[in-house]
């Protein structure tokens, strides 16, 4: 592990160019774990940077042989998964607005029987601990046995500073359910901003969570995806420095 103390993920919300994500990847390789890397994107709305798709693959391929880092995608359908396997690539996560969906949950675990893969399932955008939980057993009963759950916060109609509700004490009891599974810390997703990506990071290593996912682009201002919360290189390998780790 990066920091021997928890798994670290990061990477651009999409990857918009070759040179975009060469760039990132240069920067941030010795501090990560594994490279993130959205190459279709769920947007809300159709008019939204859909991501690069199939032709952004052969860079992850790339990336992975010459960093030696696995690089993790976003799958929503078979055909991604189909798409991405044949680039090589071994870790991907099912993103919030699938995990909602037990129609495609279980058309992608049926797919993924029998392939050797890691798996990460993000809780779904309605703070429903059944659902989540649902779509882990899915995955496990079609015989994946490497499995994390990513916690991104939950959608909410309240007025609060965060992009999504992070509802720690709802992880307890996930915990409870799947003691055997990893939970990653998205505090990307959670903020909706960068300048609170820090607190979420530090709050997730008090709760013991095994590992943070964090959005870093080369140029935040410009990103083409989430541009209020992806930290720059350089915030992001400062932030990694500030988190403290119980002794
Ligand atoms: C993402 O990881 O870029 C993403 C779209 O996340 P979520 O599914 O949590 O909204
Ligand atoms: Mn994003």
């Amino acid at each position: 592990m990066a920091n021997n103390k928890q798994l670290i993920i990061a990477g651009p919300c999409a990857v918009e160019k070759k040179e975009q994500f060469d760039k990132i990847v240069q920067d941030i390789y010795h501090d990560t774990d594994v490279i993130r890397a959205g190459v279709w994107k769920g947007r809300t709305s159709p008019i939204d940077y859909p991501g690069i798709g199939e032709k952004g693959l052969p860079w992850l391929q790339e990336v992975q042989k010459k960093y030696k880092i696995p690089v993790a995608i976003e799958i929503g359908t078979t055909k991604h998964l189909e798409l991405a396997l044949q680039y090589e690539l071994s870790v991907f996560w099912i993103g919030a607005r699938t995990t909602v969906n037990p129609f495609s949950v279980q058309e992608l675990a049926e797919a993924i029987k029998g392939v050797d893969l890691e798996l990460w399932v993000k809780n779904p955008i309605v703070a429903d601990l059944k659902l989540w939980s649902g779509a882990i057993n899915r995955f496990k009963k079609n015989g994946l046995r490497n499995i994390k759950a990513i916690h991104r916060g939950f959608h909410t109609e309240h007025e609060t500073i965060y992009r999504n509700n992070p509802r720690w004490e709802l992880l307890e009891k996930f915990k409870t359910y799947h003691p055997d599974i990893p939970i990653i810390c998205d505090p990307s997703h959670i903020a909706g901003n960068y300048r609170y990506i820090y607190q979420i990071a530090q709050k997730a290593i008090e709760k013991n969570l095994n590992g943070l996912m964090i959005e870093v682009h080369n140029n935040p201002e410009k990103a083409l995806s989430d541009k209020n919360q992806q930290l720059n290189t350089k915030n992001f390998n400062k932030l990694l420095k500030k988190l403290k780790y119980p002794t």
